[in-house]
């Protein structure tokens, strides 16, 4: 199984397939070397699905109406397992990857009976480290401390209370480093580019991180815990979507990304 991350196509082709004994040609999202995404066409027109083609060929591999993020997938696997740029007898004649093809449909119709991705691209739970608490050195206020995820954080408040003398933090607060780390619960889906900000070098989104959805600065901070039960109430409120399996561990699905891999059955 792959676990790198199907990177954002750029760019459009075009394939030309044969419908109902007549030409056609069709926008074609790149996938792989020799692959493409075609949108499925059928008498009345566009399926609302994604079909997985072979380029040179235009025959399509696999189930002709896909979501697409099962399309993409599907597309990736395929491409890992050898030269699908060949001429069609070439690829037929290929044993190696007729067989990758078999098993990777199997692995698809499995996939999608249980609405999950085809692989796991990362695992969901990941350990952060302790954030830093700003206190006031008199426990009345009532406030709690403010928590800051990193000490850059803990500057930029320090300068905003400084600067604009509305948020209450006492000349003498004290900073501090939370005894524990903690836990943040992340997209486990190879698509998923729903997180915010990007990293330097690397355009693609990060995956969705769950956030705190009452944060009281109104931000969608990602939320943090020490234990991983306060995160899966949170997550399952949230209506993000979990699979246990006893070899490959927990991941979870953002909402999104749930949506994108319906179950076909449940
Ligand atoms: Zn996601």
């Amino acid at each position: 199984m792959p676990t790198a991350t199907p990177t954002t196509p750029t760019g459009w082709d075009t394939v030309t397939l044969t419908v109902h004994d007549r030409p056609l040609t069709l926008p074609a999202e790149p996938a792989a070397p020799g692959l493409a995404l075609v949108p499925s066409v059928t008498d009345t027109g566009w399926s609302g699905g994604y079909t997985v083609v072979h380029t040179t060929s235009g025959k399509h591999i696999g189930p002709y109406s896909l979501p697409l993020a099962y399309a993409r997938e599907l597309a990736h696997l395929l491409g890992s397992g050898g030269d699908w740029t060949q001429p069609a007898d070439r690829v037929r004649a290929d044993a190696t990857l007729r067989r990758h093809a078999v098993e990777t449909l199997c692995d698809l119709g499995e996939a999608r009976d249980l609405g999950l991705p085809l692989w796991w691209a990362r695992p969901s739970w990941r350990r952060v480290a302790p954030p830093w608490l700003i206190d006031s050195p008199t426990p009345s206020t009532g406030d709690g401390p403010w928590i800051a995820d990193t000490w850059t954080h803990v500057v930029r408040f320090a300068d905003q209370a400084a600067r604009d003398g509305w948020t209450p933090v006492p000349d003498d607060a004290v900073v501090r480093r939370a005894e524990h780390p903690e836990w943040e619960l992340v997209c486990a889906a190879p698509g998923c580019g729903r997180g915010r900000g990007t990293t330097p070098g690397n355009p693609d989104r990060p995956p969705a991180v769950l956030t705190d959805w009452d944060d009281e600065i109104g931000d969608d901070r990602p939320l943090h815990h020490t234990t991983r039960a306060e995160l899966v109430t949170h997550a399952r409120t949230e209506q993000w979507r979990e699979h246990t399996n006893p070899h490959e561990g927990q991941h979870w699905l953002c909402p999104p990304c749930a949506d994108d891999h319906p179950r076909d059955h449940d």
